[in-house]
């Protein structure tokens, strides 16, 4: 199993107030499979993606990503493993503004092990043609393609893809679903997605619907292509 979580607890304490988000997660998903996780706003969808990328940790329980029990790590081994093995893809595309589309990628194809080429990567987004751009002459669409490129290019086991069409319409946001199926088939990449967008459920192997800090359902789909 790629994906093996049980009994994920945490909180978090501010001051005398403790909040008790992931109660009891527990979620599997094979590796190539494409996974969404629904749920209402502060239903902790965030921290479990976060957790699962090495951002933070789980109070108790078992995560393993690949055979890795990713709760034992120290501090440095958990950052060798986000960087090794995850990429992410957020709302709002954190392209650094200074650099062109090429530059923006090559910041992290340069510091991984085993990167893919860029220009694959670029025409894998379609964006090779606008490369020399800076992220302000694109339009929001171009410049989700260009966070993806910049998240595949260490070819990374798991992508973690926190509300990629949040800040998009719903035609742009279908295309980058798609692109998102795409780089799923090319490069066999498992892909775990928050979404707010119960249509979008329609694309994954595998809908988890977080409520109250657990998984309330997990259902398995037929995959759907969106039409172009
Ligand atoms: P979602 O992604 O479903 O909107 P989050 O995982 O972002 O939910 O947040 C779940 C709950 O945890 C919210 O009540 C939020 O305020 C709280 N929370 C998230 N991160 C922190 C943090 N670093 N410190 C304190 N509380 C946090
Ligand atoms: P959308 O319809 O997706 O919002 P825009 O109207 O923002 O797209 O942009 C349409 C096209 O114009 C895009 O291909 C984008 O690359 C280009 N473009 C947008 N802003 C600039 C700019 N400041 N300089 C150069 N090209 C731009």
């Amino acid at each position: 199993m790629f994906i093996d979580v049980s009994n994920l607890k945490k909180s978090y304490k501010s001051g005398m107030v403790t909040t008790n988000v992931l109660k009891g997660i527990d979620m599997k998903l094979e590796k190539g499979e494409i996974g969404i996780i629904l749920g209402p706003s502060g239903s902790g969808k965030s921290t479990l993606m976060n957790i699962l990328g090495g951002i933070d940790r789980g109070d108790s329980g078992r995560v393993a990503v690949d055979g890795i029990e990713i709760n034992n790590l120290n501090d440095d081994k958990l950052t060798d493993y986000r960087r090794e093995n995850i990429g992410f893809v957020f709302q709002f595309y954190n392209l650094v503004p200074n650099l062109t589309v090429e530059e923006n990628i090559e910041v992290v194809s340069n510091i991984s092990k085993s990167p893919l080429n860029i220009d694959e990567v670029l025409a894998a987004v379609e964006m090779q043609d606008k490369k020399h751009r800076f992220p302000r002459e694109l339009s929001g669409g171009e410049q989700q393609r260009v966070s993806i490129a910049r998240a595949i290019v260490k070819n990374p086991k798991l992508l973690l893809c926190d509300e990629p069409t949040g800040a998009l319409d719903y035609l742009t946001s279908r295309s980058i679903l798609k692109l998102l199926q795409q780089v799923n088939q090319k490069y066999g990449t498992t892909i775990l997605m928050i979404t707010h967008n119960a249509a979008i459920a329609a694309m994954a192997n595998r809908v988890f619907k977080l409520r109250s800090g657990v998984i309330a359902e997990d259902t398995v789909n037929q995959i759907t292509v969106p039409a172009e």
